[in-house]
């Protein structure tokens, strides 16, 4: 039950030129509803280009993203929006949540975005924050919370609109070890309770090891551990 499905990715950029890089040499990669697949790379290997195209951000130059079965290589960028916005959650390194709204304004926001009614978004945001233990941090906005406190609320927006794909590029890089583990845990929670598939960039080995496989991108393509 492929929830993502990558075949023959390929991308290079300034293509043509003296300063063409081949980043994605033919990569196939498939991630199944529930699981959590870690993605481990060198910095530049291309993680960030990967996760962009199978979150429909960015465009392959060949090859194609299966998004639940669906071919979308071949869609309009409204399409492809639409997609990304209702299948598709995303969590950085570093948060991004909005500075002027509260934790669960931030959670509220990109439900209203998919037209759903002020009082559904703001249960739902309630229920995603209570699932990772910050009931209580609901009215903070983002500067009054700690590190591991913001990446956990990144997480609930990213699920906010119940997508069906999580990727995550290095979600736990700026935390301390035990809050990196504190993260981590409500991360697997979440995909276990919600049946997700997620892809997680990350460079923490240990991490790694406690997901589901293990996915090495090494000269354009990508390899199993
Ligand atoms: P990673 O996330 O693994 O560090 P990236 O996907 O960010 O790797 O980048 C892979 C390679 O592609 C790097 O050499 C980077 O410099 C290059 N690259 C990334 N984005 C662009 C771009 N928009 N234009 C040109 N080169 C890029
Ligand atoms: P909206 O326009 O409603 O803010 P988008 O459809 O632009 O949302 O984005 C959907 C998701 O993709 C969001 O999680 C957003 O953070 C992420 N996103 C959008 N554009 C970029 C980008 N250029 N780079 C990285 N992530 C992006």
């Amino acid at each position: 039950d492929a929830t993502l499905e990558l075949r023959g990715i390929a991308k290079t950029y300034n293509p043509g030129t003296p300063g063409a890089v081949t980043v994605l040499d033919g990569v196939d990669l498939t991630v199944s509803a529930g699981e959590i697949v870690a993605l481990v790379a060198p910095s530049g290997a291309g993680k960030s280009t990967l996760l962009h195209i199978a979150g429909l951000l960015d465009t392959a130059d060949s090859g194609q993203v299966l998004l639940g079965g669906q071919e979308m290589t071949g869609r309009g960028d409204a399409a492809r929006t639409r997609a990304r916005r209702r299948e598709v959650g995303f969590v950085y390194q570093f948060h991004h949540l909005l500075p002027e709204f509260s934790a669960a304004e931030n959670i509220v926001l990109p439900q209203l975005a998919n037209a759903v009614s002020a009082k559904d978004a703001r249960a739902r945001a309630v229920t995603l924050l209570d699932s990772v233990g910050l009931s209580a941090r609901a009215g903070h906005r983002p500067a009054q919370l700690s590190g591991g406190e913001q990446q956990r609320v990144a997480f609930c927006r990213a699920l906010a609109n119940a997508p069906r794909l999580l990727l995550a590029d290095e979600p736990t890089g700026n935390l301390d070890p035990a809050t990196s583990d504190t993260v981590f845990a409500a991360l697997m929670r979440l995909v276990r309770e919600t049946g997700m598939a997620a892809l997680v960039a990350t460079h923490n080995m240990d991490l790694a090891a406690r997901m589901d496989r293990i996915v090495r991108l090494e000269a354009g393509g990508v390899v199993a551990v």
